[in-house]
């Protein structure tokens, strides 16, 4: 028998473990690899009947498993729009846990209360309006993409008198997505949503870029049969962070009557600070709006948020009847806003977040990060070996590529190498980023531990994966 109350009498030094090894983890983070050496593990102890207790299961973690870790919440992790997690989120996160609640119904705690206020502070933050938008927390902008979908949805409904969540896809009219670069999460949630990846319409893109071109934006609609009309816009995009033009999206959108979503999973950050607010003007005249917390507020996995101007929308595709769910309070009703019914208080690190570093904190990391991005492309820019791929909005990434001997097949396939070989030093670690079918790599900045150093050592990480491809 496992006595349980003994792990309630060890908690103290469990916990002091724990942070341990924590600690050991977050100190080590500028010399431990962003790409492990192994990604596989030996096999460990199978399930036994009688457990080996906390003490001794953290102290295996700490010797068999955290070494293979990745340092990805450091300075030098550049895949994807990877952010770290801030001391204070870290914290929230920790205590997110430790207090367990679930947000699923208000009523018996002040967690949903301060969802609540968090929404509202995000929305000042980048300067929403508070009383045409709110919203919910999410698992990531992938799900926030799916809560817009699925408020669309209901908004078309609306409009012919359906109600989509009791009948039925079916009884719509055809709907058809439009957007010229929508994030691949978007896609697969057109599927999820049973509209299917088919209901995406192109919009092409201004060349250089990956922003839509309006004026063809404008034609396939006034084109267009479909009744019902949802446009996807981007702030920005993955690869060249385009923005569209908000402004202008949303005055078509208003004369075809479609309804207009954001994604502006990172992007959205950008609006915190002045020189940077005129790329998301027009944000406010969105239908929704897709971010993302754990890319550039730096929050621990997992964190999404979703706004909307239509929240009883949402809440109707998302209602759930029981008679044990009724509650009788005026906070919201987290579940009837999101996909799950009990969830983290995922509001919490972010809270925290807000709180200790205030908006100023926020604008000096996001103003950090593009400038280190300015000074890596300019460097790599500098060499007669280099040449950066796509540079529309220069915000926080650097996409680039190695110019090898061969024609366009195999300088894709150098460059595949090339970013293989970065990798491989453990010191720097990036994805690879495609523009106009040319391949190359690409580095996204969205860390608030960042520094001048990390930009030197990368740059010396690249040149040396540069003179290895090349003699290979
Ligand atoms: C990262 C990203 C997503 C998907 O976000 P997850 O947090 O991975 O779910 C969606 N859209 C954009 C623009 C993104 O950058």
């Amino acid at each position: 028998m496992v006595d349980f109350r003994n792990e309630v009498d060890d908690l103290r030094s469990i916990l002091e473990q724990a942070k341990e090894v924590s600690l050991e983890f977050r100190q080590g983070l500028d010399h431990q690899r962003v790409k492990a050496l192994r990604d596989e593990l030996a096999d460990g102890p199978k399930l036994a009947n009688h457990g080996m207790g906390t003490i001794k299961a953290l102290e295996m973690f700490q010797k068999d498993i955290l070494p293979s870790l990745s340092a990805s919440p450091g300075p030098r992790y550049f895949g994807y729009v990877t952010g770290g997690s801030t001391p204070a989120s870290l914290a929230g996160d920790w205590l997110c846990s430790a207090t367990d609640q679930n947000l699923s119904c208000p009523g018996d705690s002040a967690a949903s209360a301060l969802t609540q206020k968090t929404i509202h502070l995000l929305l000042d933050l980048f300067e929403l309006p508070l009383d045409a938008f709110d919203g919910s927390f999410t698992t990531g902008a992938t799900a926030s993409n799916l809560l817009a979908l699925l408020t669309a949805i209901q908004v078309m409904g609306e409009k012919y008198e359906i109600n989509v969540c009791d009948v039925g896809l079916k009884a719509l009219p055809e709907i058809r997505v439009f957007s010229a670069c929508p994030h691949a999460s978007m896609i697969k949630m057109l599927q999820v949503t049973g509209l299917g990846r088919s209901s995406w319409e192109y919009v092409p893109q201004i060349a250089q870029t990956e922003r839509m071109d309006l004026a063809l934006l404008d034609t396939q609609l006034a084109l267009s049969k479909a009744p019902c009309k949802i446009v996807v816009a981007s702030a920005a995009t993955v690869t060249a962070s385009s923005f569209d033009d908000l402004n202008k999206v949303a005055d078509i959108c208003e004369k075809y009557d479609a309804f207009l979503h954001v994604d502006a999973a990172f992007g959205i950050f950008s609006r915190c600070v002045p020189d940077l607010k005129h790329l998301t003007e027009g944000l406010e005249r969105a239908d929704s709006i897709t971010g993302d917390a754990h890319k550039w507020l730096n929050v621990p996995y997992d964190g999404g948020f979703f706004f909307t101007r239509h929240i009883s929308m949402l809440e109707n595709a998302l209602r759930v009847s029981a008679p044990y769910l009724k509650t009788h309070s005026a906070v919201p009703t987290f579940m009837n806003r999101t996909i799950e019914n009990s969830q983290r208080f995922r509001a919490l690190p972010i809270w925290m977040n807000l709180m200790a570093y205030g908006r100023q904190g926020i604008i000096q990391a996001v103003q950090q990060n593009c400038r280190l991005a300015e000074k890596l492309r300019s460097i790599l820019g500098a060499k007669n070996n280099m040449e950066i791929l796509c540079n529309d909005a220069p915000l926080h990434t650097v996409t680039f590529r190695g110019v090898f001997q061969g024609h366009e097949d195999e300088q894709n396939r150098m460059n595949g190498e090339f970013l293989r070989r970065i990798n491989d030093s453990g010191k720097v670690f990036a994805t690879p980023g495609a523009f106009n079918g040319r391949i190359g790599i690409r580095m996204a900045l969205s860390n608030w531990l960042t520094r001048e150093e990390d930009v030197e050592i990368t740059v010396d990480a690249i040149d040396h994966a540069f003179q290895s491809t090349a003699k290979s």
